[in-house]
Formats: structure tokens, C-alpha cells, sequence
């Protein structure tokens, strides 16, 4: 059981949700059912007086990184990749406002016709006026990821803890999908997670939270409602410290 897990003490977080979730059982695209559960969560967190910024992936749609034989540039394939998750962001806020939850999309590629610019000062205001904040198109630049996003957009905004959600309950030994064996940790420091050689988040997501202090929540999203009980309850999801 976390020791060190203080929900009492959070009050403002950064989620952290991956593309590839929002497709649910398609392959590619929205799931809508999906797409329900994750707003019906979020407007449980926000009853609790949480202040929210969240950050999409793009996986659903497109994935630019390291494969040099997809045809393109890597620099395109970034690029696009940030483009979807402007598009996965707009499409998750326009839910959250039919369900009369403010929210705002901040883009951190311009793109004024569409949603706002991303600065801290800026999604600071509207965080402040009690909007759910969408920070999109990851960190703006390629060669990163939406993890690293997560992790940079939690220092600059001053959040608390970021909150990854995943298919499995929190960090395992091994992949608990593959090894029926794998440990199970209720927490982990990041110190640790080097020791023993785990592959949580990658490697500049990683420093930049171990670096700047920024504990983490990893959780199953799968499981409706779970997004709330990771925040309130030690015992769901793996805390890092
Ligand atoms: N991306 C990027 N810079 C960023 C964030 C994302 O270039 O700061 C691109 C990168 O190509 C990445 C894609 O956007 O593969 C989608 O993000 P990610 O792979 O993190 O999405 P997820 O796997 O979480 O759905």
C-alpha cells in the first residue's frame, strides 16, 4: 500500500490520455462509446473541485517517430502526428461542452481560426476561470512525444501529479500481458524504476519528472470511473515518486 500517495494535497493535475484509447475497439478513429466514458470521468474529477489539463496522443490516427521507411520525412510525420492531437482535443472538448463542461482547446502550434495559443499565463487564466483546459499538439515540436507534453505542460502549470492512463493497473515487473508473473508496484521512485531497468514513459518524459520532481499516477483507464478512484485512492494505479 502507497505511503507516500497524498490525494488530500492535489489540486491541480495534468491527464494524460493516449490516442489508441480514444479508438476503443476500432482500429483507427473514435470510438464513441469511448469517448461517453471519458467525459463522464472527467466530469467526475472536475465535481471535485480539481483544476484540469489534459493532453492527447495521436495514436488513434497517425504516429510520425523514428520509422524512416514510412515514406516521409520525419520531420512531416511529427508534424502530422501533433496535427491529430489537435483534432483527437477538439473533438473530446466539443463532448465535454454538450455536456455543459466549459473547456478550451490550447494549441501549441498556432492555429487562431481553430483554438487558442498555448502559453502558461494564457491556459493559466482559463484554468483559473474553472475551464477544463485541453494542451494540444504536444510540445510543438517533433522528436518528442505526448508523454514528454504531459510531463513539461505539469512544470510549467504547477500541477501537482500527472496521471497516465494505460490498459494495465499501474507498473508491473514485465508486462503483466505477457509474464503471468510480473510484480505488481503500488509505488515506485523513479530511482527504482531505473535500478530495475522498467520501461515506464520514454526516456525524456522520464527525466524531465524525475528532474523537476513531478510524481506520477499510472492507472487503468479501461476501467470506468477508474480516473477518479486513482486520484482519491492509494490502492489503484502505481504512484512514482
Ligand atoms: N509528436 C511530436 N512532438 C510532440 C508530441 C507528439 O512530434 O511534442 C508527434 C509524434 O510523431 C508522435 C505523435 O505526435 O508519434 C503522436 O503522439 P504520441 O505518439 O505521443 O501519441 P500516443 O501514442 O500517446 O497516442
Amino acid at each position: 500500500m502507497s505511503d507516500f500517495f497524498k490525494p488530500e494535497k492535489i489540486q491541480r493535475i495534468i491527464i494524460k490520455i493516449s490516442g489508441e484509447f480514444l479508438a476503443g475497439s476500432k482500429e483507427i478513429g473514435y470510438d464513441n462509446a469511448i469517448l461517453e466514458q471519458i467525459t463522464d470521468d472527467l466530469i467526475a474529477l472536475k465535481k471535485l473541485g480539481l483544476s484540469i489539463g489534459i493532453v492527447l496522443g495521436g495514436g488513434n490516427f497517425f504516429r510520425g517517430g523514428k520509422e524512416e521507411d514510412k515514406g516521409f520525412d520525419r520531420i512531416t510525420g511529427d508534424n502530422v502526428g501533433m496535427l491529430v492531437t489537435v483534432q483527437n482535443s477538439l473533438i473530446l472538448a466539443d463532448y465535454l461542452n454538450r455536456k455543459n463542461y466549459h473547456c478550451e482547446v490550447f494549441s501549441a502550434l498556432e492555429m487562431d481560426k481553430i483554438c487558442s495559443f498555448y502559453t502558461p499565463y494564457n491556459v493559466e487564466n482559463a484554468l483559473s476561470s474553472g475551464k477544463i483546459c485541453f494542451l494540444a499538439g504536444g510540445t510543438g515540436n517533433p522528436y518528442f512525444t505526448t508523454d514528454t507534453a504531459a510531463v513539461l505542460r505539469a512544470i510549467e502549470l504547477n500541477a501537482n501529479l500527472v496521471v497516465k492512463g494505460t490498459k494495465v493497473d499501474g507498473v508491473y515487473s514485465s508486462d503483466p500481458m505477457i509474464d503471468k508473473d510480473a510484480e505488481y508496484y503500488s509505488e515506485i521512485s523513479y530511482d527504482e524504476i531505473i535500478a530495475k531497468r522498467l520501461n515506464v514513459m520514454d526516456m525524456t518524459a522520464f527525466s524531465l519528472a524525475r528532474d523537476y520532481h513531478i510524481p506520477m499516477k499510472i492507472f487503468n483507464i479501461t476501467k470506468p470511473g477508474n480516473l477518479k478512484n486513482a486520484i482519491l485512492h492509494k490502492n489503484v494505479g502505481t504512484f512514482i515518486y
